[in-house]
């Protein structure tokens, strides 16, 4: 067949393509491949009329060889002369890193370790590491990259401009919050001296040996911040005492949150033989708690199995996350329910100590909150 010929059916097959598909061809960023069994004369003049450039059998796209011949270490040695070049940098990388880490750790690691262990929310220690690493984006750190013409303090009438020193030790605001905080009065005499945000902090957190103090103490700080940003971006009013007693809120759940996590408490289980007695036969007793964190919401809910001999038949532990204790205690009853429905006993007895959720089952005063309720319904609907 002639050249001519060849490229009309080829182009007039591209047309048709284009016309079915709804797309387009580029034709610059075409080429045309020949096997060896083509004459020379041939391709030459054929791709001159396609006007398209002729490939070659190591033709790459995107790094990656078009035609994969029977060596593959040859079509992809390229790729691996590549990594081991990129790999050789990394590990002159990886040793630059090393020495920086060693420098940290002699000069400043020491100070970030510590106020990740301090005793307060993920929330403040965040705030107690931009303040420690001079990244607080405080009106006098913003102005230096924004076009922003407004550096003063936004909590006092004072014009002062808002550095993290001013905002937490020197305004009039803070000042008046320290007044009213177990242990501000130090913060006031700290706030006398020329002190810098970064020995503030560190001061407290390494040398504060009372953790209900330095945990009030950073509370405090991070509230007062936090305060600050609710003015200046959503124009709420502020007030010292408000300020004050929210922090005080925060820094005591705070306290009882880290004491449980850090001294568990170990439940002895103690089975009242009194109750077996009175059950009835081919019935199972549960004996069903669980323990809520409000800090966190985090509930483990434990379920432990009786039969009527009083022999041990089993337990369970969930945890999960839930709104407040009572709806944890229902979950534990629910799902005490659901477990002792799977083991097909006659009756059922399950023992909770949640005075709410018991006073659903009687009718007796019911105060459970609605999401309770209907959990607890469930319970019995299973
Ligand atoms: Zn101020």
């Amino acid at each position: 067949m002639h050249p001519h010929d060849e490229v009309d059916s080829l182009m007039s097959l591209i047309t048709d393509f284009s016309a079915c598909s709804g797309q387009v061809i580029n034709i610059q960023k075409s080429g045309c491949f020949f096997s060896k069994n083509c004459n020379p004369d041939f391709f030459v003049s054929l791709i001159r009329q396609l006007n398209i450039g002729k490939i070659d059998l190591n033709e790459k796209y995107l790094g990656i060889p078009l035609f994969i011949r029977r060596s593959k270490s040859e079509a992809f040695g390229h790729l691996a002369d590549h990594f081991d070049k990129r790999a050789a940098k990394w590990k002159a990388y990886r040793v630059i890193s090393s020495q920086n880490r060693t420098q940290l750790s002699t000069q400043q690691s020491k100070v970030y370790k510590d106020s990740w262990n301090t005793p307060v929310l993920p929330k403040v220690q965040l705030f107690l590491w931009k303040c420690i690493r001079n990244i607080l984006p405080t009106k006098s750190r913003v102005f230096r990259f924004t076009t922003e013409q407004d550096n003063l303090c936004i909590l006092c009438d004072d014009s002062m401009i808002e550095t993290a020193e001013h905002l937490l030790l020197h305004c009039f605001f803070s000042k008046a919050i320290w007044a009213i905080i177990p242990g501000g009065n130090l913060v006031l005499q700290d706030s006398s001296v020329g002190i810098d945000i970064h020995t503030w902090i560190y001061k407290w957190i390494s040398s504060c040996k009372d953790k209900t103090m330095l945990c009030q103490i950073l509370t405090t700080a991070w509230t007062i911040w936090r305060d600050r940003c609710f003015k200046n971006f959503q124009g709420k009013s502020q007030n010292a005492t408000a300020t004050a007693s929210y922090a005080m809120k925060i820094a005591g759940e705070t306290i009882q949150s880290v004491t449980i996590t850090h001294t568990p408490t170990i439940t002895q289980v103690i089975i009242p033989q009194h109750t077996l007695m009175v059950l009835p036969s081919n019935c199972i007793m549960m004996y069903c708690d669980a323990p809520y964190i409000n800090i966190s919401n985090k509930i483990g809910i434990g379920i432990y199995l009786v039969d009527e001999t009083g022999n041990y038949g089993g337990c369970k532990t969930i945890t999960g996350i839930t709104r407040d204790s009572e709806e944890a205690e229902s979950l534990a009853i629910l799902v005490a329910a659901d477990w002792e429905r799977s083991l097909n006993f006659e009756a059922i007895c399950i023992n909770s100590d949640a005075k709410n959720p018991v006073s659903f089952f009687k009718n007796k005063n019911n105060q459970t909150s609605w999401f309770s309720n209907s959990i607890l319904e469930d319970s019995i609907l299973f």
